[in-house]
């Protein structure tokens, strides 16, 4: 159904450790009016920006496209960092996933590696071959960061399906998680509330490790806090 025409589609696991973690999960359509935008994000205390299979195109961060990879659309992009931008100047709690991480990182200045294999040698798989609900390498946690806070661990195992990831950290972001091969993994903003993103899936994980599902319970616990 539908054939070729735009649809929306999101992974019902987001909405279900949302909702089974205490929260109540709203999907922000796409619109493109500067007042409809912030409507919207009056009627929100936080936000989650998902992955989503296609990637940013690298002209955002400067760059021309030197893979092959799909792109998402201009209007995903554009709205997306819209949110991110949103976000900081109303310190509204938000944590990207995957995805979402690169469009934090790119919406408030820093880069991306088009494609890893092809552009940081002797890295690791990081898509892994092993279903998503299995971990598969390690990270290490930085220290008194805010994911340290959340996880309350200096290093954690997590899985992995990602081909891009950030290059450039944004000038006003930390990393706070790499991996062994010294890939990024989490960057977060030491100046607000609640700016996390990680480059895993804890929506895969959450049902079946605590330290997974305490993610989401942090911005859910800091989306209650924002609105209070
Ligand atoms: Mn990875």
């Amino acid at each position: 159904m539908g054939g070729h025409e735009p649809t929306y589609f999101l992974r019902a696991r987001y909405i279900r450790a949302v909702e089974e973690l205490g929260g109540i999960p709203l999907i922000l359509p796409l619109v493109a009016e500067p007042s409809a935008r912030r409507r919207l994000l009056d009627s929100v205390d936080g936000l989650l920006i998902t992955g989503s299979g296609p990637d940013l195109p690298p002209r955002l961060y400067g760059e021309r496209q030197r893979y092959k990879f799909r792109l998402v659309s201009e209007r995903r992009a554009n709205f997306e960092l819209e949110l991110v931008h949103q976000a900081k100047k109303r310190n509204l709690p938000l944590l990207g996933i995957c995805g979402g991480m690169q469009t934090v990182n790119v919406a408030c200045g820093g880069s991306l590696y088009q494609d890893i294999p092809a552009q940081v040698p002797g890295a690791l798989d990081h898509r892994q071959k092993a279903k998503a609900v299995y971990v598969t390498h390690p990270v290490t946690v930085a220290p008194k960061s805010l994911l340290n806070k959340v996880v309350a661990r200096k290093k954690l195992m997590v899985n992995s399906s990602h081909h891009q990831s950030v290059k450039t950290v944004a000038p006003s972001l930390q990393a706070s998680a790499v991996a062994p091969d010294g890939i990024i993994e989490a960057i977060e903003s030491p100046a607000h509330r609640f700016l996390l993103a990680i480059q895993w899936h804890p929506e895969f994980l959450f049902e079946r490790y605590a330290v997974h599902r305490r993610l989401f319970e942090a911005l859910l616990h800091a989306a209650r806090r924002a609105r209070a």
